[in-house]
């Protein structure tokens, strides 16, 4: 099996498009990590693709806000005005969709999801400290998570000869091969909205059968998205920090 994992898209159709188009030939199925919606102007658009597509879902921070499940007390005042917008804007249907999105993690067998942390949805998984208290409860497993918004893994390898584990490693640039026994924690990136001071989309290509992980990038039209950002009333820097990757 060969899936494609994106997370985070946030309401950002253009980035979504050219992912897809990107992606092209390359995978069979389609697994999404959360926060389908918020932030972006084509919150309808963004969950009807999604709906139609993607094999496996769990849901996000911000799908539970913007689809009223929860307040978003939690939210920045940009965040928040977002999440207003986008319920009013969301058709009934997409906002039931939304308000019946599985909790994660799921388990596929060839691989779990989770939109924060195995342990808890809203859980920022940061640095190898964060990784190392999942790690127990998942050895063994390759587990994609989002929410942070920034493309990278942590790993604990089991050595050849199969002694003990070692430090979970730094994040590779391209992608990782997975030997029997790794556990690993992979962030596909943003589709939307990535934080890690590259604008592209990210995404990662996952290869059940070879184990092989890749991190991919895509460039796509921002100035189109951030015209419709401004358009719709929502915060000016909503659309600003698209063309940063912050
Ligand atoms: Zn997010």
């Amino acid at each position: 099996m060969r899936r494609l994992i994106i997370s985070d898209i946030h309401a950002n159709l253009e980035a979504l498009q050219a992912v897809v188009r990107d992606a092209e030939g390359q995978y069979d199925s389609v697994v999404c990590l959360g926060d389908v919606v918020g932030y972006g102007a084509d919150p309808n658009g963004v969950c009807e693709w999604v709906r139609e597509n993607a094999a496996a879902i769990i849901r996000g921070n911000h799908d539970k806000a913007c689809c009223g499940l929860e307040e978003p007390v939690l939210f920045n005042p940009v965040a928040r005005f977002a999440v207003e917008w986008t319920y009013e804007e969301l058709s009934d249907d997409n906002r039931k969709w939304l308000r019946e999105l599985p909790v994660g993690p799921a388990d596929l067998g060839d691989c779990v999801i989770a939109h924060g942390s195995v342990l808890d949805e809203d859980e920022y998984l940061i640095d190898a400290q964060d990784a190392a208290g999942q790690f127990p409860h998942v050895l063994g497993r390759l587990v994609f998570f989002g929410h942070t918004h920034v493309q990278g893994g942590f790993f604990l390898r089991t050595s050849e000869d199969g002694e003990g584990g070692e430090a979970p490693g730094e994040p590779d640039k391209h992608g990782v091969r997975l030997r029997p026994g790794d556990t690993a924690l992979v962030n596909p990136g943003s589709v939307g909205q990535p934080r890690d001071l590259a604008w592209e989309s990210g995404y990662a290509l996952y290869d059940s059968v070879t184990r092989e992980v890749i991190y991919r990038r895509c460039p796509y039209d921002v100035a189109a998205c951030q015209k419709k950002i401004l358009e719709a009333g929502l915060p000016p820097a909503l659309a600003e920090r698209l063309s940063i990757g912050r």
